[in-house]
């Protein structure tokens, strides 16, 4: 039976494998952590105070209706959708005044009804945000040159207090990256799918479980009931390619077909670089840029709660909140997001949450007693996502050796990624490593 091995078992790597599974070929999945998920997982909280506290993510994450191809692998691994989702109309709030909420309305209505009705704008400013969309769509949400976000926004002449409300929270959100560094094609691509599709793509999808029960679970299930392996707490530190085809950590009692190598870019780099074919690849993605996420938790009394599942903050280290009460049942339980390098970069942790909770209490109304807090902070978040980042593709100069991750360019012949590092883009490269290795086993 053909085999292939699948080096990470996040996102990436996990769709990798149902769509091989499920097309009958056996997988063998080594992921390096105790919990499959990668950047987006289950942690437990620190000091757990009953055996009924119930874990956190290692960072809060949202999911968009215009997440297709999670959503579709989803479904194929049996998850009722309904079940794992709180799934709202778009509905950007951002304290202290200003609402984008788009009505359940057939495209392009929704938008414009949205952005005709959204509150906290002046005339002038809702005008410039109703051309700068408009403009965008006619242009087919093309740039004929990349750009950083600052420089496009002065170009499309927005308002530094539109650009507050809006656009800051928006890209931060969007891209993990300061405006200043930003591409604005990605920018425009992420609302080209989202704002500028179908109503539903604008959805904002709420998960209530932790992001390894959403779907690397599932998957993995999914993958051993079709006879493949998952090893956990297995960091792999070698691949060597022989006659027989790949093996693993110096096993050559076990053969693969294929490997897809769907760990981040660093570490990506060390299990590459030994191979002469591939030394450029290697050292392109040992210097790969990061920017970093922190997920501020307060715990509150049980009866604490947002007027809102989910909430923005203009000009505050708190970008958005996040409550996990309405979500997972956490009841009291606030999530704060943090996207970025910025100026909360220079704080400690214990520094932040207090900064964070004085924001929510003078800002929100939250009380000014917090029962616990964790602080968790993910230096490599996801890739800086800067104006034509070359971003390389699925496809290896080795037979059988295929690359997937978020950072991945996505198609095959194409050098710019068409997403910021997301779950979907996850997702849509492990997707195509598949098959892309499916059509090379057909082949041998
Ligand atoms: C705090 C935070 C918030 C985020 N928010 C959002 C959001 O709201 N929406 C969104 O869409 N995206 C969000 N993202 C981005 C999203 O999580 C990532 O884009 C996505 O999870 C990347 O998946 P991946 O499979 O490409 O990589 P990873 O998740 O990094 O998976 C790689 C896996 O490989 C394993 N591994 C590494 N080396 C080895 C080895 N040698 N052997 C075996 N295993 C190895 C790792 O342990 C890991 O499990 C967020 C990310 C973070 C960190």
């Amino acid at each position: 039976m053909r085999k292939v091995a699948i080096i990470g078992g996040g996102y990436a790597g996990m769709a990798a494998s149902v769509e091989l599974a499920a097309a009958g070929v056996s997988v063998t999945v080594f992921e390096a952590g105790k919990v499959l998920g990668g950047r987006a997982r289950r942690v437990d909280r620190a000091n757990r105070s009953t055996a009924n506290d119930s874990p956190l993510d290692n960072g809060q994450h949202l999911v968009i209706g215009a997440y297709s191809e999670l959503l579709r692998l989803m479904q194929h691994c049996g998850v009722d959708l309904e079940a794992a989702f709180l799934r709202q109309p778009m509905r950007l709030q951002v304290e202290p005044d200003f609402l984008l909420a788009c009505p359940a309305l057939p495209a392009p209505l929704h938008l414009a009804v949205g952005l005709i009705r959204a509150k906290g704008l002046s005339w002038a400013e809702r005008w410039a945000l109703i051309r700068t969309i408009e403009v965008s769509k006619w242009r087919r949400w093309r740039l004929r040159q990349d750009m950083t976000v600052v420089q496009w926004l002065a170009q499309q002449r927005q308002p530094a207090s539109l650009i507050a409300k809006f656009w800051s929270p928006l890209t931060l959100a969007a891209l993990n990256t300061p405006l200043e560094l930003a591409s604005a094609q990605v920018l425009l691509n992420v609302l080209r799918d989202s704002l500028g599709g179908r109503r539903a793509a604008s959805d904002l999808m709420l998960p209530k479980v932790d992001f390894s029960a959403l779907f690397p679970d599932p998957a993995a299930r999914f993958v051993q009931n079709k006879n493949g392996y998952i090893q956990l707490g297995h960091r792999v530190k070698r691949l060597d390619s022989n006659t027989h085809g790949w093996c693993v950590d110096g096993n050559e009692q076990e053969s693969f077909s294929a490997v897809i190598c769907a760990v981040p870019p660093h570490q990506a780099a060390s299990l590459l670089q030994p191979f002469p074919e591939l030394a450029a690849l290697a050292g392109q993605l040992a210097t790969w840029p990061y920017q970093p996420i922190v997920t501020v938790y307060l715990q509150y009394a049980a009866d604490v709660q947002l007027s809102t599942p989910m909430l923005g903050l203009a000009d505050a280290y708190s970008q958005w909140v996040f409550d996990r009460g309405v979500t997972h049942e956490q009841h009291g339980l606030i999530a704060v997001v943090i996207s970025a390098q910025g100026l909360h970069s220079g704080l400690s942790h214990d520094e932040l949450a207090l900064a964070v909770q004085a924001e929510l209490h003078q800002q929100l109304g939250l009380p000014d007693l917090v029962l616990r807090q964790q602080v968790i902070t993910e230096k490599r978040a996801t890739f800086a996502c800067t104006p034509d980042l070359v971003r390389p593709s699925n496809q290896t100069a080795m037979a059988g050796l295929f690359l997937a991750g978020d950072f991945t360019a996505g198609l095959a012949g194409k050098d710019r990624g068409e997403y910021p590092a997301t779950l979907e883009g996850a997702v849509r490269s492990g997707v195509n490593a598949a098959r892309l290795a499916l059509k090379y086993l057909a082949k041998e």
